[in-house]
């Protein structure tokens, strides 16, 4: 297997300039910090990204040789693995990387769930080339991980993020197998794989179901509800979603199914807008066939589609990319919530200008962290190596029945066979998963909100969310010893 050594390279190269992302997510963390008690040493440590590997490889594309830039972020190993996507996009850099894999460690640490955070990223358009050359690029980049002991299920295990998905996924778990073939827990060096390669049921809809969990009990909270001026419930909620992807037609098609009114959705292209509500299936099933969201027929589009982002709704929900709010358009923002689907969307300079407006910001490390939840989940099946249920479904059922069967006998009432199978059903791998998440965004919620309702100094929900990570990750360093 590949060496242990952890290279670290810094060349101002790498860089595309000034990175508003990696500057927000440390002034985030800084404004944390600043209220808590622990010492700067400590601070400095779990601040710091402990390892970046800088790659470039060549692959041959379109009969030519193109070098591709690549990397991959272990920004804390106070617990291993770490953890966090790979992202394919133009956009990559080695700020932004370290930037995503700072918060990876954050939001592991806010959901416990028990990783250090990594990042990955390429630095092509994905659309621009052929599946073949999109195979022949990740299984490289896999390769180019494993010489540097940058992947592997006990080191740093990626998964999907913005312009990737099961199907690069399956790519790099099919490559690390063949180069570990001694390794029995070698599916478990990546998640978000398909069901069919060891993936786990219900991780492609995770982050969107997750991010429905958290605004759900938002909206249930009726004491924040006051303090917003809004009413409890999804019901009478408007909705506004940036991003069509992944993270956004999943949080998008919960809030819908669950009563809200989805009265925009912004694509790169244009957007669409319908103060009535979008049908989110009949968008995707036109988004499919068209290669676009603009010109369906359910919906107005709208060429300008980032204008949407400033129209009339109370929760808008960006999932595209980041520091797509910013200073230039936080002021005309209508939204009473934004729930952070996508990372870092808020600038640091626009956040203090949506808060003085009395927004309510629910921060990605939260909201988000419904993808790295079930990824756990997937990492726990691949090395347990059996499927969730397995063991107690049938079992669970039995016992049921024979409850029903002795409430019957007690009662002289006796249920129909539909109402039985209802009561009697035992819990499949999905159940458990969507199960598992839902708890861990509920817990989540309420261990934030007791520090955002607990402690004066602290005035919004973000900084709330960082104060109860950097404690947890503060403690696994304390229990080492190593700072007074
Ligand atoms: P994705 O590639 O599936 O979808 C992103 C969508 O955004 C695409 O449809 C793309 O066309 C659209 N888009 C690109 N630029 C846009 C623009 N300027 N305006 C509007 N739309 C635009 O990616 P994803 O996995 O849904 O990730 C989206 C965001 O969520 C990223 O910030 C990612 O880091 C974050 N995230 C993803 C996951 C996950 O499980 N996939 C988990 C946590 C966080």
């Amino acid at each position: 297997m590949a060496s242990t050594a952890k290279k670290s390279s810094g060349s101002a190269a790498l860089f595309h300039g000034h990175n508003p992302f990696l500057e927000s997510v440390n002034a985030y963390f800084d404004k944390a910090a600043a209220i808590m008690g622990h010492p700067k040493g400590l601070l400095d440590q779990i601040r710091a990204c402990n390892s970046v590997y800088y790659m470039q490889f060549p692959v041959r594309i379109k009969g030519g040789i193109q070098v591709i830039q690549a990397w991959r972020a272990e920004h804390s190993h106070h617990k291993l693995p770490t953890k966090g996507g790979i992202r394919y996009a133009l956009s990559v850099d080695q700020e932004e990387v370290q930037a995503l894999a700072a918060l990876m460690t954050y939001k592991c640490a806010v959901v416990d769930v028990p990783f250090g955070g990594g990042k990955g990223g390429i630095r092509i358009d994905p659309k621009a080339y052929t599946v073949e050359e999109l195979e022949r690029i990740t299984r490289r980049y896999t390769v180019e991980l494993i010489k540097k002991n940058f992947i592997g299920p006990s080191v740093d295990v990626p998964a999907p993020d913005y312009g990737t998905g099961p199907r690069e996924m399956a790519w790099i778990a099919d490559t690390y197998q063949a180069m570990a073939k001694d390794d029995i827990n070698a599916l478990g060096c990546v998640t978000g794989k398909p069901v069919g390669q060891g993936g786990v049921r219900g991780r492609t809809a995770a982050t969107g179901r997750g991010l429905y969990f958290a605004v759900r009990e938002a909206v249930n909270d009726a004491t924040l509800m006051k303090k917003l001026k809004m009413t409890t419930g999804l019901s009478d909620k408007k909705v506004i979603v940036q991003g069509f992807g992944n993270v956004g037609y999943h949080a998008a098609k919960f809030l819908m199914e669950t009563g809200a009114t989805i009265v925009g959705i912004i694509e790169w292209d244009g957007a669409v807008v319908n103060p009535k509500g979008i049908d989110v299936d009949a968008l995707n099933v036109h988004r499919n066939k068209k290669g676009s969201i603009t010109g369906f027929a359910g919906a107005k589009t709208i060429k300008d589609g980032n204008s949407v982002l400033e129209h009339d709704c109370d929760i808008l929900v960006p999932a595209a990319l980041e520091s797509q709010i910013h200073k230039g358009n936080a002021g005309k923002i209508k939204a009473k919530i934004i729930a952070e689907g996508a990372n870092g969307p808020i600038t640091s300079e626009a956040e203090p200008i949506l808060l003085k407006k009395g927004v309510l910001v629910m921060p990605d490390m939260y909201v988000n962290a419904g993808g790295v939840v079930v990824s756990y989940f997937e990492w726990l099946k691949n090395l347990s190596h059996v499927r969730f249920g397995r063991m107690d479904k049938r079992f669970d059922e039995g016992a049921n029945t024979r409850i029903i069967s002795t409430v019957e006998q007690l009662t002289g009432k006796t249920l129909t066979a539909a109402e039985r199978a209802v009561v009697a059903r035992g819990a499949d791998e999905e159940d458990l998963v969507n199960s598992g998440l839902e708890d861990t965004m509920i817990a989540s919620y309420h261990t934030i909100m007791e520090h955002y309702y607990g402690n004066p100094k602290v005035k919004d929900m973000r900084t709330a969310a960082f104060i109860s990570s950097i404690d947890k990750i503060a403690q696994s360093y304390l229990s080492l010893g190593i700072f007074p």
